[in-house]
């Protein structure tokens, strides 16, 4: 986790030695600050939501870009990763994601959107963009075939500053990954993530 609410209720990021507790559960946290991981919060005892992800660095980067009381918003018994400026969520998926549990996050969350980190896919050229002036193609070998089963908005991270919005994907003819979307910015969105409240989505 990201954040911790301290002993005088401020949210605090982990720093060696400092103390916190969960927001949903009241239970207590401490500082994993070391490792390949950037430095987060762990539970001491299992994690409150059974949907958290392990924490990753490219996790904890995206949560980083929105302020923090729109960071791991408890909704229930579960844990919201962002929440945009206009009150939708951002689900940040790292680890493998089963269709069933795509459906079951949106039918709980209603109106949210999904970034899965595609780096690897996109640097080893297992995800192929075939741009085009105000669009793109894709072709996807060894797909997260789960993402067809989303059916609210999937942004796929490229890396750099490459945030590509999947608008159509389906499996061809020939068993193939493919469909089509639209190019845009990591930056961008997350300035987006940062702005004020009620903020329309460029
Ligand atoms: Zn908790």
């Amino acid at each position: 986790m990201r954040y911790a609410l301290s002993p005088t209720g401020d949210l605090i990021t982990a720093t060696p030695g400092a103390a916190g507790v969960c927001r949903g559960c009241g239970g207590g946290l401490i500082p994993k600050c070391g490792g390949l991981t950037a430095w987060h919060w762990a539970h001491l005892a299992r994690d409150c939501d059974q949907w958290a992800e392990p924490d990753n660095s490219w996790h904890l980067d995206w949560q980083s870009a929105a302020p923090a009381d729109r960071v791991e918003v408890t909704i229930g018994p579960h844990r919201a990763d962002i929440l945009t400026p206009d009150g939708r969520v951002v689900e940040v998926q790292h680890s493998p994601i089963s269709a069933a549990a795509i459906v079951e996050r949106e039918q709980f969350y209603g109106p949210m959107a999904w970034i899965f980190d595609a780096r690897e896919a996109f640097a080893a050229e297992r995800l192929i963009l075939y741009r085009r002036p105000t669009w793109a193609g894709f072709r996807w070998k060894h797909a997260r075939r789960s993402v067809l089963a989303c059916s609210r908005p999937v942004f796929l991270d490229c890396g750099g500053d490459l945030l590509f919005r999947v608008r159509r994907i389906g499996i061809d003819t020939r068993g193939r990954c493919t469909g089509w979307g639209t190019v845009g910015s990591a930056r961008d969105f997350r300035v987006w993530l940062a702005g004020p409240a009620g903020a329309v989505a460029a």
